[in-house]
């Protein structure tokens, strides 16, 4: 059905950080496609959320690391919901704590390609739709980066913290490669955040256990960090770009 509500695409819509910002960018009046690698139930579910607040979506799966799939998930989005006006790059990954000896490189190249190149490849295609250089209309594109960027998070996992490093850069060169075509290009830096991505690292309780690290002296919520990227998304930050916005409690 058509709708003149701006289109996003959000990787990782299934749950944490990109179901929250699904169903507030839904409130703000964003038509959304909801990608997802694995679980198709639980983006089916954030979907049909996403319905009832009245606005349209589509789940699209796809491993943002596998440029075919991406390729293809983009064209349903042109073919079913119409022209793309913002992405969210919110797909990522961590590994087990461990400590950069430890490591293998086979564990590097998933971190690279999922994290890195699967936002930049997601970028691509959104830059490529929305740049008013390719005849677009314009756009905003939201990076995840992660306050590990800063913190470089030695004993835990040093490269999930470098990758996120990239996106900072990324998130600057883009802003500046893009600004005069339509395109604002800004990243949010979580801190340490209550979802389940904590246990991928071995370390579900992350969250709790930390609380004492962290100034305000609480884990934050997915739907906290929403709050900055559904702004970021927003006409009220229509002079930002290239901002990396630190949503940690004061860490
Ligand atoms: P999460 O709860 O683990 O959710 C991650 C989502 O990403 C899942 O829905 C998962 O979908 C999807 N995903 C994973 N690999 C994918 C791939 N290759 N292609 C497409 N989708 C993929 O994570 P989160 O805590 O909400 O984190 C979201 C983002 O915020 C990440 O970039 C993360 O690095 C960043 N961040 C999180 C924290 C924190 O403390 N939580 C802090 C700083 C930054 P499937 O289940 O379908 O695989």
């Amino acid at each position: 059905m058509p709708s003149n509500c701006p289109v996003l695409l959000i990787t990782g819509a299934g749950r944490g950080i990109g179901a929250a910002t699904a169903l507030l960018a839904a409130r703000r009046g964003w038509d959304v496609a909801v990608n997802y690698a694995r679980d198709a139930d639980a983006a089916q579910g954030v979907a049909d959320q996403v319905r009832a607040i009245g606005q349209r979506a589509i789940t699209v799966a796809a491993d943002v690391a596998d440029e075919a799939a991406v390729l293809a998930m983009y064209g349903r989005i042109d073919a079913e919901l119409g022209p793309l006006g913002g992405l969210v790059n919110n797909a990522g990954i961590v590994d087990r704590q461990a400590r950069l000896d430890e490591m293998s490189i086979a564990r590097w190249q998933r971190m690279w390609a999922v994290n890195i190149s699967g936002s930049l490849l997601c970028a691509r295609e959104a830059v490529r739709r929305m740049s008013t250089r390719h005849g677009g209309a314009g756009g905003v594109i939201v990076n995840l980066s992660s306050a590990a960027a800063r913190l470089g998070s030695p004993e835990l996992y040093v490269d999930y913290a470098a990758s996120k490093g990239a996106i900072d850069t990324f998130t600057h060169g883009l802003a500046l490669e893009v600004a005069g075509e339509g395109i604002r290009v800004n990243a949010v830096r979580p801190g340490l955040i209550d979802t389940d991505i904590h246990a991928a690292s071995g370390d579900r309780g992350r969250p709790q256990s930390a609380s004492a690290l962290i100034p305000m002296k609480r884990p934050g919520r997915a739907d906290e960090v929403a709050a900055a990227i559904v702004w970021l998304l927003s006409a009220e930050a229509s002079y930002t770009t290239g901002a990396i916005l630190d949503v940690g409690g004061g860490r």
